[in-house]
């Protein structure tokens, strides 16, 4: 079967005329490793485990993507994440490429060591298509700054000390300030933006925002901090085990307290909430839905039970093309996965740019600088789009518009 992009991808091509040759070229990956990765566990039984990693464009720089380590990762999921990095790191204009890996493993059920031992035995089988100017992992769903510090130093332990292998490092390793928090709030200040365009008044002008996180790890906890803390008003959240849901609004720093000692949102107590299922979240009375969890969970069985008039991608795709499709003919607005939640590789972009000039930068002046560039791809966005246009249309119209400029401009002969 001949390679096709995404289906974003394909319809901006069309819509921007772009000439065969070159979207053959972004059709499909630059390079695609699958690898073993024989792991002896603490039961002294020997697994054999599958890793993958897709480096789909590298020519606004080099390839960028996270590491995920999930029971359902096959080749096609990196495959379609390895393409979504590259148009995420042209639209926020990062001197990067797009780039994907993953393990299929359930990390749950690893010990720190075996997850450890996971990370070294990635790097010793994909470690030579990696490299500080090559190809740069950082953590996604499964794995944290703590795996990151394991591949800096199985990679390290073959080239020497090279911390900028990877983002998303523990701080004593190298790591920035703002990373850990970053894609959440780098979620919230899109939504920011993009609600005062609509002509809404923003909590921090006196008006009242209501707003549904499916999710509650890096992405979603931090989403729903940030957004506390600017006066919206957070009626649901949820995890894998569930939820809690209250339309006068949840306590979210008191919610992170209890979860220290709780494994999952289920096991808490919250008086005045109502329990929920994981997925509800999607389907509240809300003026805005920030899905955080996994992708495609709305899809064309669900969409009509999707009531907020505000969505914004937090996860990746979350919403299937179909789903898009049936909302905004509707009049949803969809703050797209590459804009909402590029906050992430934005500050690993800042990691890479200390961790190269030996600085360090305060945690103010780093979030400072997300939230400036953030803003400004969003508001990029919303007036490529037009009055009641469709902001992911626009987004991946101006990503495909400069990467295919960067190839032209470093010619093909
Ligand atoms: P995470 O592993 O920290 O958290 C995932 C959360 O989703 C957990 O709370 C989990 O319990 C919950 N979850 C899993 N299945 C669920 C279900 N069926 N219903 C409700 N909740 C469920 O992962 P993360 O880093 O927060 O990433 C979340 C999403 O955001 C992923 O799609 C990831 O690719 C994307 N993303 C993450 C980053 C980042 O910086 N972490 C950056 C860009 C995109």
């Amino acid at each position: 079967m001949a390679a096709r992009a995404s289906d974003a991808a394909e319809a901006a091509f069309l819509r921007l005329g772009i000439d065969d040759a070159a979207a053959q070229r972004l059709r499909s990956a630059q390079r695609e490793v699958t690898v073993q990765l024989p792991i002896v566990g603490d039961d002294g039984q020997l697994r054999v485990l599958t890793g993958f990693r897709v480096q789909h464009s590298d020519v606004r720089g080099p390839f960028k993507g996270g590491l995920r380590f999930h029971p359902t990762v096959d080749l096609d999921d990196v495959r379609r994440l390895a393409e979504l990095m590259t148009w995420k790191t042209a639209l926020v204009d990062l001197p990067f490429g797009g780039a994907k890996g993953g393990v299929a493993v359930d990390p749950r059920t690893l010990s720190p060591r075996e997850r450890e031992l996971v990370a070294r035995r990635y790097i010793e089988a994909i470690g030579p298509a990696l490299g500080p100017r090559t190809d740069i992992p950082a953590p996604d769903m499964g794995t944290d700054a703590t795996t990151m510090g394991h591949l800096l130093d199985a990679y390290s332990r073959i080239h020497g000390f090279e911390p900028r292998i990877v983002t998303g490092k523990p701080i004593e390793l190298g790591g920035s300030l703002g990373r850990t928090v970053a894609t959440g709030r780098g979620a919230v200040v899109a939504l920011e933006t993009t609600l005062d365009h609509l002509g809404r008044t923003l909590p921090a002008q006196g008006g009242d925002v209501t707003l549904a996180v499916q999710g509650f790890g890096n992405v979603g906890q931090n989403a729903a901090l940030e957004a506390h803390v600017r006066g919206h008003r957070v009626v649901a959240v949820s995890d894998a085990s569930g939820g809690w849901h209250d339309p006068d609004g949840l306590d979210i720093p008191v919610l992170e307290r209890a979860l220290a000692d709780h494994a999952d949102l289920a096991d808490l107590t919250v008086p005045g909430a109502r329990p929920i299922a994981p997925e509800d979240p999607l389907f509240v009375d809300a003026d805005v839905v920030l899905p955080a969890a996994l992708g495609r969970v709305v899809d064309a069985g669900n969409v009509d039970r999707v009531v907020a008039p505000l969505i914004v991608e937090g996860a990746n795709e979350p919403l299937t093309e179909d789903a898009c499709a049936v909302l905004e003919a509707r009049g949803t607005t969809i703050v797209p996965d590459i804009l909402a939640n590029a906050g992430g590789v934005i500050v690993s972009y800042y990691e890479w740019v200390q961790g190269a000039n030996l600085l360090t930068w305060d945690e103010a002046e780093v979030l400072a600088r997300l939230d400036a560039r953030i803003a400004a791809a969003t508001r990029q966005v919303l007036r490529a789009a037009g009055e009641g246009g469709s902001l992911r249309d626009a987004a991946m119209d101006l990503a495909v518009r400069r990467v295919v400029r960067a190839m032209e401009l470093r010619g093909t002969a």
